[in-house]
């Protein structure tokens, strides 16, 4: 029934620090050199980049590092200002909305009466709901994505109807990427979505796959027609042979 105790792993005490950390250090107590068998219980050996020894507290924060210091209070700081930038160019933070420049004028528009949700690769229409990218409206709108309406797609330039504030921008297709939650696709039992690889495209990508389609017919070859044409077909079996 009652269940076995342990103790809160003890921490190095303080009766066997070390006398000072010089090259040789001793300890407190004991006399003999430290790490004594006391303090080795607690501390885990480790190598300063510098070469010198350095031990780490098993259960607590503290380290010692034997020998001259190696490093100095403003190497620390520009060790902690450098990794805190690195911090924050992976953690970017965008900046208020008064950071941006005002907005240009824009012309604005009722909501589209447009209506279309894409089935497959290539199938974007006036009324498919997408994201603008951040970079594909005037700064203004600031750097972040924005529910638009694609109203007139273009391999150039694709004019969208912005959900926002009901503007009409002309944006590259390249920037816009289809919204997952308009496409129709069910979600299972657990809510989520089984969603096609096509989901991810950029309209650009999806106006590329389409693009093959419209070419499809093809013409006969003339040179074939000029061939058989010709009576006396003087290089025919040269001409098959480099083929
Ligand atoms: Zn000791
Ligand atoms: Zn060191």
């Amino acid at each position: 029934m009652a269940s076995a105790w342990f103790p809160r792993p003890l921490r190095l005490p303080d009766a066997h620090l070390p006398r000072s950390l010089d090259h040789e250090p001793t300890c407190r107590t004991c006399g003999t050199s430290w790490p004594c068998e006391t303090a080795t219980e607690h501390l885990s050996p480790g190598r300063c980049s510098c070469g010198s020894v350095s031990y780490w507290e098993k259960h607590g924060p503290r380290r010692w590092h034997v020998g001259p210091r190696c490093y100095t209070s403003t190497d620390l700081l520009a060790q902690a200002a450098k990794e805190a930038h690195e911090y924050h160019q992976a953690h970017p933070h965008y900046p208020p909305s008064h950071y941006y420049p005002p907005k240009p004028a824009r012309r604005r528009r009722q909501k589209p009466p447009y209506r279309h949700t894409p089935g497959g690769p290539g199938d974007v229409a006036p009324g498919t709901w997408c994201w603008v990218r951040p970079g594909g409206l005037h700064p203004g709108w600031g750097d972040i994505h924005h529910l638009a309406m694609l109203t007139a797609p273009g391999t150039d330039r694709c004019e969208v109807w912005v959900y926002l504030d009901s503007t009409v921008h002309r944006v590259r297709p390249s920037l816009l990427i289809l919204d997952v939650s308009a496409l129709g696709i069910p979600r299972d039992g657990r809510g989520r979505r089984r969603l096609p690889d096509w989901a991810g495209w950029t309209v650009a990508r999806h106006l590329d796959h389409r693009a093959p389609q419209v070419a499809q017919p093809v013409t006969e070859p003339a040179e074939q027609q000029a061939l058989f044409a010709d009576e006396t077909m003087p290089d025919l079996r040269f001409t098959r042979r480099d083929l």
